[in-house]
């Protein structure tokens, strides 16, 4: 019997270094653990960037498209975030979840409360950067942006971290390997809980729980 996956989702003001963790627990992860984790591919109506490939990090989609999916009920959850739609496909995570796979939703905290809403059972994470000062050196750090553009990305942090009280689990990303433990602290958590391991170790408990069976020797 596969034991279904377990559902997290993991939200942060851009700048906190979501993506550089999230991708070194899949590394780690996928090395050292018998069960697979995947990051959910989003549907977005924004442009891909320079590096960016449709299908592997994001399904770019038009607004046309994107509406035509809200209508047939296909997103589990999606928002308009700085101006563009995001949504999570519903067929694509449960297909997952079904197969056994852990499965990880980077979505804004707009598309947290609706996923709590649909499956009471998830897993929900925020990650902070250690101060305003350290988010806005990482927002420069990054040499892309204008003042104007930092000023308003600092703004977004500070709408994002206004909901930091609606997560399980909160996650100061200031010592970098610090927050990768504390977040694969949270995953084997939620994979060692009994409701899990009675379907992982069922054999072993169909055994335990059979000595009573055994004749015994005088
Ligand atoms: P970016 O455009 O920089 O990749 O992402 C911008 C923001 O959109 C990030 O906060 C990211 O977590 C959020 N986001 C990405 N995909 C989804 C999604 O499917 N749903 C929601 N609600 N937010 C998303």
């Amino acid at each position: 019997m596969i034991v279904p996956g377990n559902l997290f989702i993991l939200s942060a003001p851009s700048g906190a270094g979501k993506s550089s963790l999230i991708n070194a627990l899949l590394r780690s992860d996928n090395q050292a653990s018998a069960r697979a984790m995947q990051v959910s591919i989003s549907h977005t109506t924004r442009d891909a960037r320079p590096g960016e490939n449709n299908g592997e990090h994001y399904h770019f989609v038009s607004v046309a498209e994107f509406k035509k999916q809200i209508s047939l009920n296909a997103f589990y959850e999606y928002a308009e975030v700085f101006g563009n739609y995001y949504g999570t496909s519903e067929a694509a995570i449960d297909a997952q979840l079904s197969q056994g796979i852990d499965v990880f939703l980077d979505i804004d905290w707009q598309g947290a409360q609706q996923v709590r809403m649909k499956k009471p059972g998830v897993t929900t994470i925020f990650i902070s950067p250690p101060s305003k000062e350290e988010l806005e050196s990482r927002l420069r750090g990054r040499g892309q942006d204008s003042d104007e553009i930092i000023a308003s990305r600092m703004a977004q942090a500070q709408a994002e971290c206004s909901h930091y009280n609606e997560f399980d689990y909160v996650i100061v990303n200031d010592d970098f390997d610090q927050a990768l433990l504390d977040l694969t602290t949270i995953v084997n958590n939620q994979r060692l809980k009994c409701r899990q391991q009675s379907i992982a170790q069922q054999s072993l408990f169909s055994k335990l729980l059979n000595i009573e069976a055994v004749e015994p020797t005088e």
